[in-house]
Formats: structure tokens, C-alpha cells, sequence
């Protein structure tokens, strides 16, 4: 088993004041059908089953992602 980062998944969500959808991260290993959960960027959104569309338009948030490259590059 390899060393790897604090377990994340994405997930689609609408931004609670746009309503623009942005593929955010969050903690745990899977969605477990909560209605909301904080964002690894610290947005609170809230939370529904993503369609198809939803996953294929939906840009990736960069803070999500750029917190979650530099909590890699502290690995020991
Ligand atoms: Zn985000």
C-alpha cells in the first residue's frame, strides 16, 4: 500500500449565492448523501446527486485543487 493524501473525493455543487456549478473537493472517502458539507476551499454548499451534465460542464474549483497540491507536497 502507497503513501497517499488525506482522502478527498469531488463532487459537483452549486455555488450557494450563483448557483454556478464548480466540481469542488471535499473530505472523506465518498459522498454519503448529506444535504450540505464545507468545500475544501471553506464554501458551504449544499449537497445533491450531480447528473451527467452536471459532472461534464462543471469546472474544477482551482482553490479545491490547489489546496489539495500543496497538502501532497507536505507529505512526509
Ligand atoms: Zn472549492
Amino acid at each position: 500500500m502507497h503513501l497517499e493524501p488525506a482522502r478527498h473525493y469531488w463532487l459537483p455543487t452549486p455555488n450557494p449565492e450563483s448557483g454556478v456549478f464548480a466540481r469542488h473537493a471535499f473530505r472523506g472517502r465518498r459522498w454519503e448523501s448529506q444535504p450540505s458539507d464545507t468545500t475544501v476551499c471553506g464554501i458551504d454548499v449544499a449537497m445533491a446527486a450531480p447528473t451527467d451534465l452536471d459532472w461534464i460542464t462543471a469546472p474544477t474549483c482551482a482553490d479545491c485543487n490547489q489546496t489539495l497540491i500543496s497538502e501532497f507536497k507536505d507529505q512526509p
